[in-house]
């Protein structure tokens, strides 16, 4: 019989409202499998692990990241996949931060929660739930049919460090507009063979050094060299720039000399668009020709949950900024797609 590991670390899947204050507070895991009695028929054996501290995913943190990865380290053998749940928030985040820190994983990790508490008579939760723990322990010819880092929601399952948060009042809260879903729940459970990544080759290796040495640099018509010439001058080891359409930037001169600068002290600049669709490509313009030139990294397609826990996977990783440059621009975990 197939073994699933439950890590609880809280959100509204396991939130109830409170009677005096009204706001939604964290449930026990108990409470949790009281709202879900479907789960004692599951053809599985369910271990649970409840963090100590329940937290709203607003609170997550890469000290949280390291402990998940640690647990998932300590049970890899002993179980066949592992669920997570996660408040939706910050969920891309984690499952990200986990796609990078998890190196040659061969095991299905799915990210889930829900938009409504699992008491609540309308909850999204138990579905989400139930279909996660079918996801982590599907298997074919004894391999795991996905052994990724997932994000299980709303009837798909998406590549974890491929989708975020885009909509906080519908069910259907994530999305993943830059690559497929990697499975859909409905009368069956269809897997997308070709879109699943192939299992890591050789032991699990897991990296829990994160650096969170990094400011986000966000433009907008008008962004005067104060603004950016804070941002750029932060006491951080990378930045992610979020830039327009396929990378853009203003081409002024302040601006460009306020990036050298910064590069040339030893900072390394990865642009990412403010389109959520489509990939950056530096040097296609003339407004991002000097970008390429000068050694800001290109994040392609990749989303600013990636991008920020990817920068922070490698500068904890690497020290040389040309290292760091070079790795950013390279797919690690299936989270970009080189033009
Ligand atoms: N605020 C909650 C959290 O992220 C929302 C949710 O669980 O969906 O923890």
């Amino acid at each position: 019989m197939s073994q699933i590991l439950i890590i609880y670390t809280g959100g509204t899947i396991g939130m109830m409202s409170d009677p005096i204050s009204k706001t939604l507070v964290p449930i026990n895991f108990e409470q949790i499998m009281d709202n879900v009695p479907e789960l004692e028929k599951l053809n599985c054996k369910i271990k649970v692990h409840s963090f100590e501290q329940i937290i709203d995913s607003s609170n997550m943190n890469p000290q949280v990241w390291a402990e998940l990865a640690a647990l998932i380290e300590a049970n890899y053998e002993k179980v066949d996949g592992f669920v997570i749940l996660h408040g939706s928030d910050t969920m891309a985040f984690s499952a990200s931060a986990l796609s990078f820190m998890l190196q040659n994983l061969n095991k299905p990790v799915i990210f889930t929660g829900s938009q409504l508490p699992i008491s609540a008579v309308r909850t999204d939760a138990k579905e989400n739930l139930m279909t996660a723990i079918e996801i982590a322990k599907a298997k074919k010819n004894d391999r795991a049919r996905v052994p990724e880092v997932c994000i299980y929601f709303d009837y798909k399952l998406f590549r974890g460090n491929r989708a975020f948060k885009y909509n906080s009042s519908k069910f259907e809260a994530f999305r993943s507009p830059n690559y497929p879903i990697l499975a859909e729940s409905g009368v069956h459970l269809r897997f997308s063979v070709n879109d699943i990544r192939e299992p890591g080759e050789g032991t699990l290796k897991v990296h829990n050094t994160l650096v969170s040495d990094v400011a986000v640099l966000k433009l907008y018509p008008g962004i005067s060299p104060t603004v950016v010439s804070s941002i750029l001058s932060a006491d951080v080891r990378g930045i992610v720039m979020e830039t327009f359409g396929a990378g853009n930037t203003t081409t002024d001169q302040w601006f460009v000399d306020l990036l050298k600068a910064a590069i040339d002290s030893g900072k390394v600049i990865l642009d990412i668009s403010q389109c959520k669709v489509g990939t950056v490509e530096l040097g296609r313009y003339e407004t991002s020709k000097e970008l390429k030139d000068m050694g800001v990294a290109s994040g392609y397609d990749m989303t600013f949950e990636a991008a920020v826990t990817k920068m922070m996977y490698l500068l904890g990783e690497l020290n040389d900024p040309k290292e760091v440059k070079r790795y950013l621009e390279m797919d690690l975990r299936g989270e970009l797609t080189e033009a």
